[in-house]
C-alpha cells in the first residue's frame, strides 16, 4: 500500500503553508510536497525552525519541494536565478529533512522544437550541474517529464534515458499520472514497470477530464476517480517497479481554488485513499 501525500499546488491559490500543514495533519496525510513560492510567503512571518518543529511533532513529513522549472537551455541570467532558487530549496530541504526537489524541463514554443539529442545532451549536463550543488546538502533531484509537447522532455522513456545517462544516486524520476496520459493517453503504462526502483523517486496522483491531447491542460486535472486516467493500472505499475513512497495528490484546478481549502484537502484524502 502506498502512503498518502499532498502537493501544495492543489490549493495554491486558496491556502498557505501553515494551513496546508494543519489540514494535511488533520486528514491523515503521511507526506507533503511544499511549494517554494508558498514557502517564501511562509518565511515572511515564520522561521525555518518553526517549520522543522512542526514536522518533528507531527505525523506529516516533508517529501519533495516543488519545483525548479525551465531547467533546459537557460541564458546565463536565467541560470543564475534558477541556481539561486535551487540553492534556497536545498537549504530548506536540508534543514527540515526533505529528501527531494522536483526539477522540470523547459516549456517554450522555440525550445520544444529542438531535436531529442540536443535535449538529451542539455538535460544530462544541467542535471549534473544541479546534482553537484544538491549533493552536499543531502538532497536528491526528481526529474519530471511533462506530457504536453510544448515541454522539451515529455515522455518517461526520454526522461529515463536522461537520468540513466546521468547515473548518479541523487538523480531520479517523477511519474505523474496526467503527464503520462498527456503524452500518449497511457498507451504504455507497462513502461513504468521498467523504471529501476532506485530511479523512481516521486509519484504524483491525479485524474483528468476527457479532452483531446493538445487541448487537455493542467487546469483539467481532477480528483482521482473522477476522470479518464487508468489510475489503478498506474498505481499497480509503480508498485511493481518497487516504489514505496507516497502517492502525492497534485492538482491545478481553478474550481478547487474557489473552494474552501479544507473541503478540497478532505475530498483529496477521500478520493485518493481507495487507489493506494
Ligand atoms: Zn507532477
Amino acid at each position: 500500500m502506498l502512503k498518502l501525500g499532498y502537493n501544495e499546488a492543489t490549493c495554491k491559490e486558496n491556502s498557505s503553508v501553515e494551513q496546508d500543514l494543519q489540514l494535511c495533519e488533520k486528514y491523515g496525510y503521511d507526506f507533503i510536497e511544499l511549494r517554494l513560492d508558498m514557502l517564501k510567503e511562509y518565511l515572511k512571518t515564520h522561521s525555518i525552525d518553526q517549520l522543522k518543529d512542526f514536522f518533528q511533532r507531527s505525523h506529516l513529513k516533508p517529501y519533495a519541494l516543488n519545483s525548479i522549472e525551465n531547467i533546459n537551455f537557460c541564458t546565463p541570467q536565467q541560470w543564475e536565478q534558477l541556481v539561486e532558487l535551487f540553492t534556497f530549496g536545498c537549504r530548506i530541504a536540508q534543514a527540515i529533512g526533505n529528501p527531494y526537489i522536483i526539477v522540470v524541463p523547459t516549456v517554450s514554443e522555440e525550445i520544444c522544437n529542438k531535436n531529442e539529442k540536443d535535449v538529451f545532451d542539455d538535460s544530462v549536463q544541467v542535471l549534473n550541474k544541479l546534482a553537484d550543488i544538491a549533493e552536499p546538502y543531502g538532497v536528491k533531484l526528481s526529474f519530471e517529464p511533462i506530457g504536453d509537447r510544448r515541454w522539451c522532455c515529455n515522455s518517461l522513456r526520454q526522461a529515463l534515458e536522461i537520468v540513466t545517462a546521468v547515473d548518479r544516486d541523487s538523480v531520479g524520476l517523477t511519474v505523474d499520472c496526467i503527464n503520462v496520459y498527456m503524452n500518449d493517453k497511457c498507451a504504455d503504462v507497462e513502461f513504468i514497470r521498467k523504471i529501476p526502483k532506485q530511479k523512481l523517486f516521486v509519484f504524483h496522483i491525479n485524474d483528468c477530464e476527457d479532452f483531446p491531447l493538445g487541448i487537455l491542460d493542467h487546469c483539467d486535472r481532477i480528483m482521482p476517480g473522477h476522470g479518464v486516467i487508468p489510475i489503478e493500472a498506474m498505481v499497480e505499475a509503480v508498485k511493481s517497479a518497487g516504489y514505496e513512497g507516497p502517492a502525492c495528490l497534485e492538482l491545478f484546478r481553478p474550481e478547487y481554488w474557489e473552494m474552501d481549502a479544507e473541503d478540497v484537502i478532505r475530498m483529496g484524502a477521500e478520493t485518493t485513499r481507495p487507489f493506494l
